[in-house]
């Protein structure tokens, strides 16, 4: 077996790690962590640790570690077959049968699913679709696509535009000129605090209706938006807020693309957001919580509406010029049928709903009244803690102070693991849907314990 240093020079020497400060970790001021094995909500490092991830990853374990069923099915598919591909029809007992039990769960409008690996190539599919669409409709200016600041949608060219986060543009030449970002529905960080949730959501509107006006409505092909805001800092919409947005898209036939990268499969306590919020998609992307990450699966989910059109794109002796080598993955799909299955049987949706409402009410009674915290939200199975200098102005703190990476590095010590979400000083918590009262009350007492360390 290598040891720990070997590890660590071989890291520093040959891996690009993604979201990492590259200097520093190739110059080794960023420790190589090595992760072991995990179970239930715990996972395990190469020095012995054990950890309670309260992120469970990047909120994609949501059947939380180790579970035999899925490690099962995939093993068992890899042997029968590890793969073959989806082309000119296609698929394997696995594929086919996922596909039934995404369409199963989706929301009624919903007609059919288009296999992926990841979130970003599914919201890449999406736009291509979308365009697609507006071609056979024969719209050919009906092209841009609305997001919001604070959204995320991957990093991709497309997808990295469509994310509404400045690290994910800065230096990339992004966002693409097809991409219009409109306001972040958060009402704790509304610019005029006069305002009441229903006044901040008729700004919301009238901030996009402004947008498409500028725009020009018949420019607009679609908008994109996760049901709750995520890696933007997990912000739950103001009450009414889906369903006045929705009134102006109808208005103007702008399609509605609900992310449900983080939100499918029960994160907020219903299977989808889309359900949660009414929301009528016209598309929904799907990835983290189809497979809980045991293998590499996305997708997106078309309603009725743009599939009968899709239909019609092809000639007679034409395909749709779109697919991946590794779309349906037999050993994605074989992973995806037994973690739905998972999801049932243990009634993690259910868990998720009063779980997550238990956890964050312990948060709001163990933090909420520090001097220092000035937000603790969420929905279902994620909670927020915003941090702020001065709670009465809400002031942000100093970023140099890197007060949000200081109350991850408390937690770890205390052995949780809490995510520094990208966006101010926000702890993000997105445990796995398994989250039981005794570990729920776990994470509580060690971010109590972390506030105090590091805002006294
Ligand atoms: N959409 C949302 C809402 C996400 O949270 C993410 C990933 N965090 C993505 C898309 C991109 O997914 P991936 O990283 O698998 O490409």
């Amino acid at each position: 077996m290598l040891t720990n240093d070997q590890l660590s020079q071989w890291d520093r020497e040959n891996f690009f790690h993604p979201s990492t400060h590259l200097a520093q970790h190739a110059r080794g001021e960023t420790p190589t962590r090595v992760i072991t094995g995990g179970e239930g909500v715990f996972i395990e490092d190469r020095d012995g640790n054990r950890l309670l991830d309260a992120f469970a990853g990047l909120y994609c374990v949501n059947v939380g570690y180790g579970r035999t069923e899925i490690q099962e099915a995939i093993a068992a598919q890899a042997k029968e077959l590890a793969y073959y591909h989806a082309y000119v029809g296609h698929g394997t007992e696995a594929s086919i049968t996922l596909s039934k039990m995404v369409l199963d769960r989706a929301p009624k409008n919903m007609s059919k699913v288009y296999f992926g690996l990841g979130g970003s190539d599914a919201n890449e599919t999406n736009i291509k679709l979308v365009w697609y669409y507006n071609n056979i409709l024969g719209r050919p200016e009906k092209k841009k696509i609305l997001s919001r600041w604070r959204g995320y949608h991957g990093s991709g060219l497309m997808t990295g535009s469509l994310t509404g986060l400045e690290v994910f543009h800065k230096k990339f030449d992004l966002p693409l000129p097809m991409v219009k970002h409109t306001i972040a529905p958060d009402y704790f960080r509304r610019e005029d605090r006069s305002q009441s949730e229903a006044q901040f959501v008729a700004h919301c509107v009238s901030e996009l209706e402004a947008l498409i006006e500028r725009e020009g409505p018949d420019t607009i092909a679609a908008f994109i938006g996760e049901p709750v805001l995520g890696t933007g800092g997990l912000v739950p919409p103001p009450a009414g807020y889906w369903e006045a947005i929705q009134t102006v898209l109808k208005k103007h036939d702008i399609l509605m693309i609900a992310d449900e990268v983080v939100t499918g499969f029960g994160r907020l306590g219903t299977m989808f957001g889309s359900d949660h919020y009414g929301i009528e998609s016209d598309i929904i992307t799907i990835a983290k919580g189809l497979t809980s990450a045991y293998a590499p699966l996305s997708g997106s989910i078309i309603s009725d509406k743009v599939w009968k059109v899709l239909e019609q794109g092809t000639d007679e002796n034409g395909a749709i010029g779109h697919g991946w080598t590794y779309s349906a993955h037999p050993i994605g799909a074989a992973a995806g049928v037994a973690n739905l299955k998972l999801i049932d049987s243990m009634g993690l949706v259910e868990n998720a709903g009063t779980m997550g409402s238990y956890f964050r009410e312990a948060m709001r009674d163990a933090v909420g009244d520090h001097a220092h915290v000035g937000d603790v939200r969420g929905e279902g199975m994620l909670c927020a803690v915003e941090l702020v200098e001065d709670k009465t102005d809400r002031a942000f703190y100093d970023p140099s102070k890197k007060i949000g990476p200081q109350l991850a590095a408390a937690l770890l010590k205390r052995k949780v693991i809490g995510r520094a979400m990208p966006q101010a000083d926000i702890i993000g918590f997105a445990p796995p849907l398994c989250l039981s009262k005794s570990e729920a009350d776990t994470v509580v007492a060690a971010m109590a314990e972390a506030v105090r360390e590091v805002l006294g």
